[in-house]
């Protein structure tokens, strides 16, 4: 008997082995409209099968063809022979005693990342690596001790949201998206890992993904970059992404900042700052976010304060100080408690938001700025590292 033939019926070139199957995520719909229609998917039925597949993925979190339930059978059995839905994989996943969770994730290549989910009341962020590496080498970070090894792509970008949301268990019931507020993971910042604007198509494309109102979902406004400073992508980044900018800034004089960020070199402060000020505009968003890491004796004065705002005077702007993590070796200490007060207060009379960042997973070395590829450190135990990082009795 012979099966019943329905539109779907491709003639496919033929089954391809399972290494050669191609990836579907990190695809934009574009891309995974011409994928689709060069492995046989008739052109007047891509748009269609676009959204079908685009909805399974990323709305519902589907992995497996055959659960694709409004394909027909033998489409979804041509899909499987030619593509894959892949995400990198997690190899460790700690979790702190405050709830912070960081996953170490393997990469193609056998090249490691780590993303951080940060639970907090009312939200949840999830910092997400971009490169593994870092070509720049910001003395007080320890990414930055470590050479660039290679981009991540848009699919391992947006992977690491799906894999948190997987150990979330965060994927809607059909038609009951949660609202943003009740979401376990609210929030994404590129703030692991890697400069975002030295990757920008497939940081873009990754976020486009995200903030797809079919998939994923989450508004531009609960995305935030953050970039050393890459002078000539800012204006990009609000044309083609429109997410919130934070920008790691951490000192108020050039000489200063060329030893904490070497990239001001190139783009000194008062260039970054002209860029900075056209961004809310060109974005529609409202403020920017200014990183200040806090390091004792040498960008933590009062004068540094009264300079820093002075220098963004007008730019719609919030000031997230950041007690320093500290990591092995690292040639900073962190600023005393009441040296970062006094500098926020007189931030804050100014005018200014300034919050203190509140170290968060430190029994992980979950911290913006701890995180290094494993490679490295895989050989050491948890112990080892818990005790390098102060608390391991
Ligand atoms: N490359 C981008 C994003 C990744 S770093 C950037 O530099 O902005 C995310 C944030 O962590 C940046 O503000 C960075 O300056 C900060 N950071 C890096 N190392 C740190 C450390 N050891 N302690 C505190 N913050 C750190
Ligand atoms: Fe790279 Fe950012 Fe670290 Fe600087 S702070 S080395 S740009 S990851």
């Amino acid at each position: 008997m012979s099966a019943p033939i329905t539109q779907d019926v491709l003639t496919l070139p033929r089954k391809l082995p399972e290494s050669d199957r191609i990836n579907l995520v990190g695809l934009t719909r574009a891309q995974l409209r011409e994928v689709l229609i060069e492995g046989g998917t008739p052109e007047r039925q891509a748009n269609m099968r676009v959204g079908q597949i685009w909805q399974w993925i990323y709305q519902k979190g589907v992995r497996d063809f055959e659960a694709m339930t409004n394909l027909s059978k033998a489409y979804r059995t041509e899909l499987a022979e030619r593509y894959e839905i892949a995400l990198p994989e997690v190899v460790t996943r700690q979790v702190s005693a405050d709830g912070t969770r960081k996953y170490l994730v393997r990469i193609a290549g056998g090249h490691e990342v780590e993303t951080v989910y940060i639970p907090e009341e009312g939200r949840g962020t999830l910092c997400i690596s971009s490169q593994v590496g870092c070509t720049l080498t910001c003395s007080f970070c320890h990414t930055g001790t470590q050479k660039l090894v290679r981009n991540l792509t848009a699919g391992e970008i947006v992977g690491q949201v799906m894999l948190a949301r997987d150990d979330l268990g965060e994927w809607p019931e059909p038609g009951r998206a949660p609202k943003d507020e009740t979401r376990l993971l609210s929030n994404v910042v590129l703030m692991g890992m890697g400069e975002p604007l030295y990757n920008f198509d497939a940081v873009r494309d990754a976020m486009q993904i995200v903030m797809d109102g079919e998939g994923i979902s989450l508004s531009r406004r609960r995305i935030t970059l953050s970039t050393s400073g890459v002078v000539p992508e800012i204006a990009r980044t609000a044309e083609e992404i429109g997410c919130l900018l934070a920008v790691s800034f951490h000192a108020t004089t050039d000489e200063v900042r060329d030893t904490l960020v070497p990239i001001n070199k190139k783009w000194p402060i008062a260039k970054l700052l002209d860029e900075l000020r056209a961004y809310p505009k060109l974005s529609n968003s409202e403020r920017i976010t200014f990183e200040y890491v806090m390091l004792k004796g040498v960008n933590d004065s009062d004068a540094d304060a009264r300079r820093l705002v002075k220098l963004i005077q007008g730019i719609p702007a919030k000031i997230n100080l950041i007690p320093f993590n500290e990591w092995p070796g690292a040639p900073y200490q962190r600023s005393d408690r009441a040296r970062i007060q006094s500098f926020a207060d007189i931030v804050y009379k100014a005018g200014y938001a300034s919050p203190i960042r509140t170290p968060r997973g430190e029994d992980i070395m979950a911290a913006c700025g701890q995180l290094k590829s494993a490679t490295e450190r895989a050989r050491k135990s948890r112990t080892q590292i818990a005790t390098e990082a102060g608390l391991g009795g």
